[in-house]
């Protein structure tokens, strides 16, 4: 479908907003000038598509300069233009929104975890900066998906992935409704197009079926409200696909539990009335119990306010009904954007402040914590309505996921609350601080006055949110070095015999000055101490350590206890080194490069050659230094990926929410692609998992499977087949 000037003219007279179409036009024209003769891979002609996210950003309300640099923004990335020309032109906002959306589209969000993690970071102070970035940012994203189609396999798949797990809960956690779930419907059709197919087929056939009963339901609703003598508007609608396969794929439900299929919708001018109509409608239908949620006294974190109620008509069929004033469906439709498609804003709980007050405390949550999964998971746990809402003694609502804990409250409120807290109090009784905290409670803090007192280390694990965790570890990193140091050398000594590796005193000190290294201590104190702190989790760098310790002290085979009947698989690593026929080679574990990554080699002594990313800092180092830069080789990946192959497992899990994202995004960061995912749940009431996953070797086999056994709730990985039986 081709799209030129006359669509942007036209979505901008519709438009409730006054824009400054000749601004608009003159972006247009630029735009189309500088992308002249580039094709998409769908081989339309380039330029449709920042054509597209520009009524994309008109449908959402957004002002001109960010209509402008909607058109503008792939235009310095795939263009000679500069962004000095675009600030000359369009000026400096203008080129601000530019500079950020290029800048955030060479960020790959969906990388190795470090680099994720720093890479996320980026994109959230891009967004403290100006939020209007990533609306763009999300609305180039939507057209993209929505022409996905034409891109190379892995792609999709990497870019739904990215999409489902960061773009969407981003698109959510800014309240943008319509933009979070055509987003979902879009990945979830590449990432499960079976569950996809057979979510249509249902909802078509309950649609047809039951299109009369909804009229007939509209109607008997339209007419009791209309004898309330009220203002108000009705709508019903499906829910979104992705919505329904949270409930029927990922909770486990039986098609027939999953009520909320149709929505109807209420809307009218105040609060009080949202609460009359409850009243109307719960007398009109008969509600089914718990099934009531009162969003406008307590908003969720995204401030989506409305009634929520499940109701049974006189067919027997279950819907659900939305009750809400406008200003709370403008917040729940256009979330943030609603700050700029209505001039005042919308009043109420909704604040741009309050929104950016969310990026800014998880940018400083994480400026402690190292890790990756940390990051992603202050983002995932935002996904839906996984969270409980408790009150402080003075009536302030803290909102927090499922399963956190008092501890959890305590550091919600302040880390000093929490390094301070001796006890709990939950409704007024004394309860353990370890407690999980539910909907409604009243938690009291008690807090001894020392300043001295401070948390205690197995709080860590007892913690939900990052947030706790964050906290409690800087404050060891700061308070208690020495203690620290010994926990560090303690843990240590533990997984080391644990490991068996056995070493006399010097090798072990020799052994132990070599990790440390190679971690980037400047001490052997300071890596115990952040083993300590847990600063780094050891665990994670075991693999490493296992690995060293075989192959510095191989010929000491008596320590030695490989397990017998596993063949090592020899490592055709599929790497090319140029100008040599056969030579020792392996992946540097400082970058760890894989397939498609941009890569040099490193002639290593006597242990052949080691192949680092071309971006690694350690390459960056030997190339500014005389003595080291001819040892660098050139070398390239072996064309043929033809290696890999396809191997089925079976998980078994405790069913818990959110546990097939997990899986899927521990799959994805380990570099795993899924052929194949399906869920279901077993009579026990456990689920099982069966994924066709593509692996090149048994020993990634072996380790996807170790690491998949880690995540929490997962109760056994087998290859299919061989589960035992259930
Ligand atoms: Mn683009």
């Amino acid at each position: 479908m081709s799209v030129g000037v006359e669509d942007l003219e036209r979505a901008v007279k519709n438009a409730d907003h006054k824009y400054d179409i000749e601004l608009i036009k003159k972006a247009y024209t630029f735009a189309k000038e500088s992308h002249n003769g580039q094709l998409r891979l769908s081989g339309e002609p380039y330029f449709t598509h920042p054509i597209n996210v520009a009524l994309i950003l008109i449908d959402l309300g957004m002002d001109t300069d960010s209509i402008v640099a909607g058109l503008l923004h792939d235009v310095v990335e795939d263009t000679e233009v500069s962004k000095e020309d675009i600030v000359s032109t369009f000026g400096e906002d203008v080129g601000l929104l530019v500079d950020g959306v290029t800048k955030l589209g060479q960020v790959p969000l969906y990388s190795r975890e470090e680099q994720q993690a720093e890479n996320i970071r980026k994109m959230l102070l891009a967004m403290s900066k100006d939020i209007r970035v990533i609306i763009i940012k999300l609305a180039d994203r939507l057209h993209n998906m929505r022409t996905a189609e034409s891109w190379p396999e892995q792609k999709i798949r990497d870019k739904s992935l990215e999409t489902m797990e960061i773009y969407a809960p981003l698109a959510h956690r800014l309240g943008i409704r319509a933009v979070k779930e055509e987003l979902e419907d879009i990945a979830l059709r590449y990432l499960d197009p079976i569950a996809y197919n057979e979510i249509t087929q249902v909802v078509k056939k309950r649609e047809l079926n039951d299109a009369n009963y909804i009229e007939y339901i509209k109607e008997k609703i339209y007419f009791r409200i209309k004898e309330l003598g009220l203002n108000f508007k009705i709508d019903g609608r499906i829910k979104s696909h992705y919505g329904i396969y949270r409930k029927v794929y990922m909770n486990g439900k039986d098609w027939e539990e999953v009520f909320d299929i149709y929505a109807i919708r209420i809307i009218v001018d105040s609060i009080i009335e949202c609460y009359n109509i409850l009243g109307a409608m719960h007398d009109l239908f008969t509600p089914i119990p718990n099934r009531f949620k009162d969003y406008i006294s307590m908003p969720k974190p995204n401030m989506y306010q409305s009634l929520h109620t499940t109701v049974i008509g006189s067919e027997g069929i279950p819907f659900e009904i939305q009750i809400r004033t406008w200003d709370m469906h403008y917040t729940a439709e256009y979330g943030i954007a609603a700050h700029w498609k209505y001039k005042e804003g919308v009043k109420g709980k909704d604040s741009l402040e309050e929104r950016l007050a969310w990026i800014r405390r998880i940018i400083e949550a994480q400026q402690e914590s190292e890790s990756a999964e940390d990051l992603m998971q202050s983002i995932k746990t935002d996904i839906g309505s996984e969270e409980v809402f408790v009150f402080t003694p003075n009536g302030d609502v803290k909102t927090l996921p499922l399963g956190s804990t008092v501890i959890d409250f305590a550091y919600a409120i302040h880390s000093e609350v929490g390094n301070r807290m001796i006890g709990a109090k939950i409704d007024g009784r004394i309860a353990p601080i370890e407690t999980k905290i539910e909907t409604g409670q009243v938690i009291e803090i008690i807090r001894t006055k020392s300043e001295n007192h401070g948390p205690s280390r197995h709080w860590i694990k007892a913690v939900k949110t990052s947030e706790a965790r964050n906290k409690i570890r800087s404050w060891f990193k700061k308070e208690k070095r020495d203690e620290n140091i010994q926990e560090g050398l303690a843990e240590i000594e533990r997984e080391f015999s644990r490991n068996n590796i056995k070493l006399s005193e010097d090798e072990m000190k020799e052994f132990i000055e070599k990790i440390v290294k190679r971690h980037h201590f400047n001490s052997v104190d300071d890596f115990y101490a952040a083993i300590g702190y847990g600063g780094i989790t050891l665990s994670k760098i075991m693999p490493g350590i296992k690995d060293d310790y075989s192959k510095l002290f191989k010929n000491n085979t008596t320590l030695q206890k490989e397990p017998k009947n596993e063949k090592k698989i020899v490592p055709s690593c599929g790497i090319v080194v140029e100008g040599i026929d056969q030579c020792l080679v392996k992946f540097a574990k400082c970058c760890n490069p894989l397939p498609g990554d941009s890569i040099i080699g490193f002639i290593t002594r006597g242990r052949g050659v080691s192949v680092h990313k071309s971006s690694c800092n350690n390459v960056i180092i030997a190339k500014n230094d005389t003595e080291n830069l001819d040892r660098l080789i050139a070398v390239r990946w072996e064309n043929s990926s033809t290696k890999n192959y396809r191997s089925s497992i079976d998980i078994i899990t405790n069913n818990r929410p959110g546990i097939i994202a997990d899986i899927t995004v521990a799959l994805s960061v380990l570099k795993v692609p899924i052929h194949e995912f399906n869920a279901r749940i077993l009579k026990n009431g456990n689920g099982i998992i069966t994924t066709s996953i593509e692996i090149a070797s048994v020993e990634q086999l072996q380790n996807t499977m170790h690491k998949l056994t880690k995540i929490e709730g997962i109760i056994s990985v087998d290859r299919s087949g061989m589960s035992k039986k259930i």
